[in-house]
């Protein structure tokens, strides 16, 4: 049955990728529908860090995490405090001397594209986070990095959306898309613009868009301020993000606003079993005690699992697909950091305008996309 409804895009997900696409899109002018299968920032999105970070572990996604995290220094003195934007920076740690070179290439890499970095000795490391044990051999220090609350930040995207006259519908999940319409339900909606933005899920209604699960466990202490300072990340993780295996674990931790330690985080490919994996989280938390062994005095008042949409080279897929049909989606672990670039660039190609960095590597049709 068709609604009688007709709007220039439907945006299906309101995670924070659809959320930013849905005001990127208003803004430009576009009559605006955004349907969420349950509520607003609820799905990966609530489930995540929040980190917002630079990430080199390609020229494309260094090019998208910049941009991304460029376009949310501009909005930060606008944001409203429910957000919790900090800018604490990041310190990636260095647990040996081969580490150590390991930061001093990401360091010249930072340098060739005007990113300021400080490499850290051991003794500046320990000044900076006391709670890191010794013994370690330093770090690299990325001031520019910061740290949010994501569901508040893509509530905020969406209220600015609605300020552009779009409309949010949530517990409404679209069963199909069909070549300038979706179902749901019996209903039938149409636009010129369909962008799927249902992250994890995008592949569910799109087969031929290879996104998958891949699970992360993250867990919170209690209130302890001053604990960590910055975002600790150990270099250690960019293998554990960047290498498909079926598990891994890395030291990951995040002061909250709240004096809370957000101490993350695993990865899984395990399909859709969202269970608390006791043995995962147990390697995830002794981890992260071996890296600052006074989290072990901390209680753990909270542990949950979220899905990360993974693509096969790392890489979102941004852009057109058939007639009609836009994808946003396939963030994996940095969905946060590029959810405002991301919709910059889905904005300006709907709109035929160039974007301001080059969008062929987050094609979905580049060419290790369709080969999957
Ligand atoms: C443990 C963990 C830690 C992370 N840490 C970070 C971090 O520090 N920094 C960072 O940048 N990123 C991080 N991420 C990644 C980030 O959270 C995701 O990349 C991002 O949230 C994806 O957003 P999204 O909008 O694409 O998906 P989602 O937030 O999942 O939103 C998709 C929405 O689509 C809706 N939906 C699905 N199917 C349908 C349908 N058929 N009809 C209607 N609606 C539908 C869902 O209900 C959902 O609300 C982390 C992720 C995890 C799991």
């Amino acid at each position: 049955m068709k609604s009688g409804e007709r709007h220039d895009a439907i945006v299906i997900g309101a995670g924070i990728v659809g959320a930013a696409c849905a005001r990127t899109l208003s803004r430009d002018g576009l009559k605006v529908l955004v349907l969420d299968a349950a509520f607003a920032g609820g799905g990966t999105t609530a489930a995540g860090m929040g980190h917002i970070v630079l990430m080199d572990d390609s020229p494309e996604q260094l090019a998208l995490t910049a941009y991304s995290a460029e376009l949310w220094r501009e909005l930060t003195p606008v944001l409203p405090r429910s957000v919790e934007m900090d800018p604490c920076g990041t310190i990636w740690v260095a647990e040996d001397d081969a580490q150590m070179d390991a930061v001093r290439e990401k360091q010249r890499t930072y340098a060739a594209h005007d990113i300021p970095s400080e490499t850290l000795s051991a003794a500046r490391l320990h000044g900076l986070e006391p709670n890191l044990r010794s013994g370690l051999a330093g770090g690299l220090l990325v001031r520019g990095d910061a740290v949010l609350y994501p569901p508040a930040a893509a509530l905020w995207l969406l209220e600015k959306a609605r300020e552009n006259g779009a409309t949010i519908r949530e517990s409404c999940r679209v069963d199909e898309i069909i070549n300038g319409a979706v179902r749901v339900g019996t209903e039938v909606i149409e636009a010129d613009v369909i962008v799927n933005a249902a992250g994890a899920e995008a592949g569910t209604l799109a087969p031929a868009l290879p996104i998958v699960p891949r699970k992360g466990h993250l867990a919170i202490s209690d209130r302890a301020p001053g604990f960590c300072r910055h975002q600790l990340v150990e270099l250690g993780y960019l293998t554990s993000a960047h290498v498909m295996t079926n598990e891994s674990v890395a030291f990951n931790v995040q002061p909250r606003s709240t004096g809370q330690v957000l101490i993350g985080s695993s990865r899984e490919l395990v399909g859709w079993d969202g269970a608390t994996n006791r043995r995962v989280l147990a390697r995830m938390l002794e981890r992260a005690r071996l890296f600052m062994p006074g989290l072990s005095h901390l209680s753990i008042v909270r542990t949950w699992t979220g899905f990360r949409p993974a693509t096969i080279d790392k890489l979102p897929l941004i852009g057109q697909y058939a007639a009609n049909q836009w994808v946003a989606a396939g963030h994996e672990g940095l969905g946060i950091t590029t959810s405002l670039g991301s919709a910059e660039i889905l904005a300006d190609l709907v709109a035929g305008r160039t974007p301001a960095i080059h969008a062929m590597p987050f094609s979905p049709m580049r060419s290790a996309v369709a080969a999957a």
